[in-house]
């Protein structure tokens, strides 16, 4: 999305960068406040809140998450990580987790297909078809399907399903999420029409969701205005904080280094306090594993250490 679009689609969201001036919000005081503390790169999330949140929703709680990834890109990490040595090469998983239920599952984010995975690459190579089949399989099983944002990668896997009308009324997406989908789709495979949209369960909310036992939404714009994290809470007493998309590996998080790609328009205050919050996350919540969505080190670390299943149910 460039500057432009990005601009009219917050403002339509109601959401700001630091450049959009007060003048186009809508909403009484108190929306304006909540905006401009995001603004000024307050992330603060209530972790005492969203761990009571994590049990809201009676049920048993999750026994583990899976992650498969159905592609990589690889990239310059100059381009990865502000500052980053162009000579050296990161590969990013494009990932889709289960998060497996003793009676039941539900997706967090659908993958994408080939043709997806063409628009942002503009070849076939690094593609995982087998793995793309198990996510297919995954989605039409599951219970219930979740959007962590907009973005193609995370979307395509329902948007440009065959089953589509079977996997749209599973799927879970945020107002904010359901409204860029149409008015901005993110790549042109995933143009989808506002009637379309509204098959899924949209869920508008302030700060935190419950959206069942063990998982929390909290918003976290920064990436896209639309982008949130989640809290995941497992039996035996595991807590993960998905991060998404903040920093496309752990690389960017831990030193504080945003990304540097030129198509990407991220809010830098947002994502810095983000990246505090998680490091501050990391040294004093021990029984936290911080998840990021594309960091293929962590994606073959946690399958291989059995902390992530590496195959999904
Ligand atoms: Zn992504």
């Amino acid at each position: 999305m460039n500057r432009k679009d990005f601009i009219k689609i917050s403002s339509i969201l109601g959401l700001s960068s630091t450049s959009i001036p007060n003048a186009i919000f809508g909403g009484d005081s108190e929306d304006r406040e909540f905006y401009a503390s995001k603004n000024n790169g307050i992330f603060n999330p209530d972790l005492y809140r969203i761990r009571q949140l994590s049990t809201a929703i009676p049920g048993e709680l999750p026994k583990q998450i899976n992650v498969l990834k159905v592609a990589d890109a690889l990239r310059k990490a100059s381009i990865v990580l502000k500052g980053g040595d162009p000579h050296r090469i990161i590969t990013l998983a494009r990932t889709a987790y289960q998060i497996q239920y003793p009676k039941g599952s539900i997706m967090l984010d659908s993958g994408m297909d080939l043709e997806t995975h063409r628009e942002f690459t503009g070849e076939d190579k690094y593609f995982y078809n087998d793995n793309f089949q198990e996510v297919n399989k995954a989605l039409l099983k599951a219970n219930m399907i979740i959007f962590s944002h907009y973005h193609a990668d995370h979307v395509a896997g329902v948007v440009r399903s065959p089953h589509f009308d079977t996997l749209a009324p599973k799927t879970w997406a945020s107002k904010s999420t359901a409204d860029m989908m149409y008015l901005s789709p993110h790549k042109p495979s995933v143009n989808i029409s506002q009637e379309n949209v509204n098959k899924f369960i949209i869920g508008d909310f302030a700060n935190y969701y419950p959206l069942a036992p063990g998982i929390v939404a909290f918003k976290a714009p920064g990436h896209t205005p639309d982008s949130k994290m989640f809290y995941l809470r497992l039996q035996n007493g595991k807590e993960f904080i998905h991060s998404i998309d903040s920093g496309w590996t752990m690389e960017n998080i831990r030193n504080h280094q945003l990304k540097n790609a030129p198509w990407v328009i991220e809010n830098a205050d947002q994502l810095i306090a983000q990246y505090d919050w998680l490091n501050r996350l990391m040294e004093s919540e021990k029984n936290i594993t911080i998840l990021c969505s594309h960091d293929n080190e962590q994606y073959e670390e946690f399958r291989r250490k059995k902390i992530l299943g590496s195959s999904f149910v």
